[in-house]
């Protein structure tokens, strides 16, 4: 099974020059200097853009927006963090949380941050406990201490987002439309007797009845047919070879196997629902052969050893 969290780093750096604004973190921020750069040089967004891609391997930030092409001169930052979002999602993966770290002489961040948090948070879609930025000087050394640039670092946390439900290819060849939950809590479909005529069953007389309907689970799972409670108290038809299973790699029509136990002939019309299909997760197991199994409390007791009430 593939891992469904990836981790990705983000790096960025902008000169800072007299004439600019300086936007970081999608805040502007008052001071004499600004960052260089083709869009609104964001260094903030810039490493956190970074970051996510990186975590699915998608490249880097110059890639996607190059700084050769006009559309993104002097644009806002927040719309590459927004594309940037766009495009885990449309891979299937969500932010968990952003740790990013700023290096820059000055002005102080600290005043900013819960707005940079507000911001980035917003367009993540997570709460701003989430988006962690802090702040350092390098101690007046090298560029950042001269003034001269700044740099963002940000690790990404991305979770794959599991489907709440799950896709499974089905083939209808039968007259009906496809089974359906009834309600939102339903745990079963009905399935209905692709039959073109109705059908008589005798007292305790057995039948398969076809459904129309060919699937293909993915491996790990079945999908049980159980009788409906219904059919079962009105008319005493009910399922034989119950739960009956439709294993992962079976490709043929499903049938059902119904039989009437009431005293009186039932009869069944063409897109009665006669069953109920249960999709379940099943596991398969590995032998592990002994000599002796570990003992317990209760050991061999059962068949009723608990006693009646
Ligand atoms: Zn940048």
């Amino acid at each position: 099974m593939s891992s469904s969290h990836k981790i990705g780093f983000g790096i960025d750096f902008h000169q800072l020059v007299e004439g600019r604004e300086l936007v970081i973190g999608g805040v502007t921020i008052p001071h004499t200097k600004g960052a260089l750069g083709h869009s609104d040089a964001d260094v903030l967004l810039h490493a956190i853009c970074d970051g996510m891609l990186g975590a699915l391997a998608l490249g880097d930030i110059g890639v996607h927006f190059p700084n050769t092409d006009p559309a993104y001169k002097d644009i806002d930052s927040k719309k590459l963090l927004a594309h940037c979002q766009e495009l885990i999602r449309s891979k299937g993966y969500q932010v968990i949380n952003v740790d990013a770290a700023l290096t820059l002489e000055k002005p102080k961040i600290k005043p900013h941050v819960s707005a940079m948090q507000e911001t980035i948070a917003k367009i993540l879609d997570i709460s701003t406990e989430n988006v962690s930025i802090k702040a350092t000087t390098t101690e007046t050394m090298g560029f950042v201490g001269r003034e001269e640039g700044l740099v963002a670092y940000a690790a990404v946390l991305l979770e794959e987002i599991k489907p709440s439900k799950l896709a499974v290819k089905i083939k209808n060849e039968s007259s009906f439309e496809l089974p359906a939950y009834a309600t939102s809590g339903s745990a079963g479909m009905d399935i209905r007797a692709n039959i073109s005529a109705p059908l008589s069953l005798l007292p305790l007389e057995r039948t398969l009845v076809p459904t129309g309907l060919y699937m293909e689970l993915p491996e790990g799972y079945e999908a049980q047919i159980r009788p409906r409670s219904g059919l079962a108290i009105k008319q005493g038809i009910t399922c034989l070879n119950t739960p009956g299973t439709i294993d992962a790699d079976y490709r043929g029509e499903i049938k059902v196997i119904l039989v009437n136990l009431s005293n009186e002939t039932q009869v069944i019309a063409p897109g009665d629902r006669i069953a109920q299909m249960v999709v379940q997760h099943v596991q398969q197991v590995n032998w592990v052969s002994v000599e002796t199994l570990t003992s317990t409390e209760r050991n061999a007791g059962g068949f009723g050893h608990t006693g009646k009430a």
